[in-house]
């Protein structure tokens, strides 16, 4: 393989599982120093540890992006270990289902808090590294991809709070692009359409067999890796080319 990304550093949220460790795996595989960020700590150690032995370099980094704090210094932790930032993959996100009528709110902070706070904290204190690297790296141009779903273009009936994140999401990203394209810091969301992941088992047993079971069970879903091919088709662009969006699903979802 092609390794497009030597001498780049990429941090990815939600490393510890799906299409975030197939990503970190993508990535280093191209060349790519990844931070992994998550709160599974073993998780992020076993992976950092299978990319190494795959002569890749890679830092597990325990944090909690909903924590502000944490996500700041889960930044830093990478400034410090790698010296620049290259690329940042918002990934890490939650999807609780449901009708809005007799709904936990709690699990709408829990899901706004992830999908919406947490991916803008890591935005926030990456960005500064960014700009820089798109200036002073080799590459001049450095990259955001955030990972937002079908469920950002297509609203449903129970899915209503996870479809707010992931629409603000799309808003957030499109607006954050024309900020600082120019500067050469590229933007861009990837929407998947359905990914054998964990995502789904977060909801309730009742949730689970209603609304999720029978879609994973009747659709020929995307692997997570299909998903890491998306992501590092958008940062190996040459230069002067910026994918804004990429829409990946699976050929069996209507
Ligand atoms: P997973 O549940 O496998 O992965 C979610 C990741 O988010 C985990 O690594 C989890 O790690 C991390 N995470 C959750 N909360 C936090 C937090 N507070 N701080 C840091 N990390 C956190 O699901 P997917 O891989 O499917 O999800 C990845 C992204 O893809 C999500 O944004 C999801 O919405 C999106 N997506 C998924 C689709 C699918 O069908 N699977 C379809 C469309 C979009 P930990 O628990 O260790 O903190």
């Amino acid at each position: 393989m092609t390794a497009k990304l030597t001498g780049t550093s990429a941090l990815i949220t939600g490393a510890s599982s799906g299409i975030g460790a197939a990503t970190a795996r993508e990535l280093a595989a191209r060349g790519a120093s990844v931070a992994l960020v998550a709160r599974r700590r073993d998780r992020l150690e076993t992976l950092a540890a299978d990319i190494e032995n795959d002569g890749g370099t890679a830092l597990a980094i325990e944090a909690d992006i909903t924590d502000r704090a944490q996500a700041q210094a889960a930044v830093e932790k990478t400034i410090e270990r790698f010296g620049q930032l290259d690329i940042l993959v918002n990934n890490a996100g939650l999807m609780l289902l449901g009708p809005v009528l007799g709904a936990d709110p709690e699990d709408w902070t829990r899901m706004i808090s992830v999908n919406l706070q947490g991916l803008l904290h890591t935005t926030h204190a990456a960005l500064p590294h960014l700009l820089k690297a798109a200036e002073d790296s080799p590459r001049q141009v450095a990259d955001i991809v955030n990972i937002s779903s079908i469920a950002g273009r297509v609203a449903w009936g129970g899915y209503g709070v996870y479809n707010l994140t992931k629409f603000g999401v799309n808003g957030f990203t499109e607006s954050l692009r024309q900020e600082v394209t120019r500067r050469h810091v590229r933007v861009g969301v990837l929407e998947p359409g359905g990914v054998d992941t964990e995502l789904a088992s977060h909801n309730t047993p009742e949730i689970q067999s209603g609304m999720t079971t029978p879609f994973y069970e009747q659709t020929e879903v995307l692997a997570p890796a299909d998903i890491a091919d998306g992501v590092a088709y958008m940062v190996t662009r040459p230069r002067h080319t910026s994918i804004a969006e990429l829409w990946i699903m699976p050929t069996d979802q209507a």
